[in-house]
């Protein structure tokens, strides 16, 4: 997939979720902005020099609605194959604190040290 359709994505999911866009992303969204910017706007903030498109990625909220903020709980997995149940993700981490981590914590955590965020982040807008 690519990157600018990744992003895209993620952020639909994030809006699904309840996230609401604030600035010109809100105005594409909702029409006000004139139509046919979108795609460039997507590959315009991946490529921006500064990461601006971590300003979406690294937002509470925006993580919220994205992996729910329910407890991202080892202990509702029987098995290392089973998912959990709120967010989705199989990966469980044996580190005792993510018994009592949020998914949207624990996704953001990984997030954080991924080396490509893009790609951890497409797994999560494949169907
Ligand atoms: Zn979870």
């Amino acid at each position: 997939m690519q990157k600018e359709e990744i992003f895209k994505r993620i952020i639909d999911k994030a809006v699904l979720g309840g996230w609401q866009p604030q600035g010109i992303l809100k105005g594409l969204l909702d029409g006000t902005l004139a139509t046919g910017m979108e795609t460039n706007f997507y590959k315009f903030i991946l490529n921006s020099s500064d990461n601006a498109w971590y300003g979406y990625i690294f937002d509470i909220e925006f993580a919220k609605a994205v992996w729910g903020n329910k407890i991202h709980n080892a202990e509702k997995m029987r098995t290392t194959r089973d998912v959990c149940p709120d967010c989705g993700d199989a990966q469980v981490t044996t580190h005792i604190s993510a018994n009592y981590e949020l998914c949207y914590e624990f996704h953001l955590r990984k997030l954080v040290i991924a080396e490509d965020k893009l790609k951890y982040l497409e797994k999560f807008v494949m169907t």
